[in-house]
């Protein structure tokens, strides 16, 4: 073995496809029972519609690297993502855009007047000075749309108070004078058309890469352990960074998912892949739909039954899947000592979402595996 990578989701796979394709020996250890990480997905049983386990998964980027790579191993359906949000009852496109403004005034500005109505609205407030989220939102769409939009769905989703969560959260979402309510800004998106599994199994199908599942890391009744390979062959780690350190410098905080799902006996439930809950007294921050990921899929799908899944949200303890970084300034500062301490750590690279502690879309897992592979370990 020249290489050995705890972690099957993408970071972990990208590095393995990569050395084994330069004529290394990899072994990847996952401790699930299925590789992939977080993206995997599979077909409902009794529907055959696809559903991704650990939340919906859409692929979108503007890096015509990691573009060109991901499709050596799948093509992509012409799917675009949009989502609506459901407040007090009604339902309104997002992200925050003309048609949502409108919506929400009973009114039928043009550009001009919605961003001058906007910008007295968030007059206490600078986007570029802002320091926390609560800022941030205020600033972008001003006190009555961040109120009805984001306060309330944010402390949902993250039982945090907005003003200790970092702006960049929100800055994921764009915010338009225009109709356009695509959810996202970048060049290439849509779903792989054979399924997220399909296309993570292309990736660790070369001859060079040896996949062990049910390995964890850290079972010492295992073989492929920390103890006995650290130090005897190079290893890349996707796990999380403080559970490596054995949480000397304290735990991480995370942020968990639950997952409810269901098969209703009617052919669609909503209309549409995802609706957001904007509203506290509904305990769940979306409903997915998984069929509306594939109308291409329409005859293969049955017509009288669906599949639905609905998402809650609630910190991780230990024994949780660790989904989203909270990022409060004690796990920063926590964070800088973990960093510390992996660069004294030798002969093994941390990296991912889990290794960094850091929010990454797959784009930027696969690019970051592509760069940790150019310029570290090649
Ligand atoms: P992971 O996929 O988490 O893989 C890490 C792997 O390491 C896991 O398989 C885990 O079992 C394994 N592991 C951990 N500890 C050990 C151990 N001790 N021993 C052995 N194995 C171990 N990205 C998008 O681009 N679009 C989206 O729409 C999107 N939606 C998301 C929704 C949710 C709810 C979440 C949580 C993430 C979403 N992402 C999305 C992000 C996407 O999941 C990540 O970019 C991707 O999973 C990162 O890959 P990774 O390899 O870094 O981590
Ligand atoms: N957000 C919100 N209301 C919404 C959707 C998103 O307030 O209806 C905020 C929320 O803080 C969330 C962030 O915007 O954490 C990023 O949203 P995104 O949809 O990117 O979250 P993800 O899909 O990663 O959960």
């Amino acid at each position: 073995m020249d290489l050995l990578i705890v972690g099957s989701g993408f970071f972990g796979l990208t590095i393995a496809e990569r050395a084994a394709s330069s004529g290394r020996k990899v072994t990847v250890i996952d401790r699930r029972d299925h590789i992939g990480g977080n993206a995997y997905s599979e077909d409902e049983p009794t529907t055959g519609i696809e559903v991704h386990r650990y939340g919906a998964h859409l692929f979108h980027t503007s890096n015509p690297g990691v573009w060109e790579y991901a499709n050596r191993f799948t093509t992509f359906t012409d799917y675009v993502h949009r989502v609506y949000t459901n407040h007090r009852g009604v339902v309104f496109p997002l992200p925050i855009n003309l048609g949502t403004i409108n919506q929400f005034f009973g009114a039928a500005y043009g550009p001009t007047e919605a961003r001058a109505l906007i910008h007295e609205l968030a007059g206490e407030f600078d986007a570029k000075a802002a320091q926390n989220l609560e800022e941030k939102g205020i600033a972008l769409i001003g006190r009555p749309l961040y109120e009805a939009f984001i306060r309330d769905y944010t402390a949902k989703q993250w039982q945090t108070d907005p003003q200790h969560l970092p702006a960049e959260i929100i800055s994921r979402l764009p915010v338009r004078y225009t109709y356009d309510n695509r959810y996202f800004n970048d060049t290439w998106e849509g779903l792989p058309t054979d399924g997220y599994t399909a296309w993570l199994e292309r990736m660790a199908a070369h001859p060079g890469i040896d996949v062990r599942l049910e390995t964890d890391f850290f079972d010492e009744t295992q073989s492929l352990n920390k103890r006995a390979t650290v130090g005897q062959v190079p290893i890349v780690y996707t796990g999380p960074v403080d559970r490596y350190f054995d949480y000397v410098e304290g735990s991480l905080s995370w942020r968990t998912l639950d997952f409810e799902r269901e098969v209703l006996d009617v052919g669609d439930f909503q209309g549409t892949s995802v609706m957001n809950y904007a509203d506290a007294d509904v305990p769940y921050t979306r409903i997915h739909e998984f069929r509306h990921f594939h109308p291409e899929r329409a005859e293969r799908y049955p017509t009288d039954k669906t599949v639905i899944m609905r998402e809650f949200s609630r910190f991780a303890s230990r024994d949780d899947e660790p989904y989203y970084p909270v990022n409060t300034p004690d796990d920063r500062a926590r964070l800088l000592a973990y960093r510390e301490l992996a660069k004294g750590e030798d002969g093994v690279l941390f990296g991912g979402r889990l290794g960094t502690y850091q929010y990454l879309d797959m784009h930027m897992a696969i690019g970051s595996a592509l760069s940790m592979w150019n310029n570290e370990l090649a």
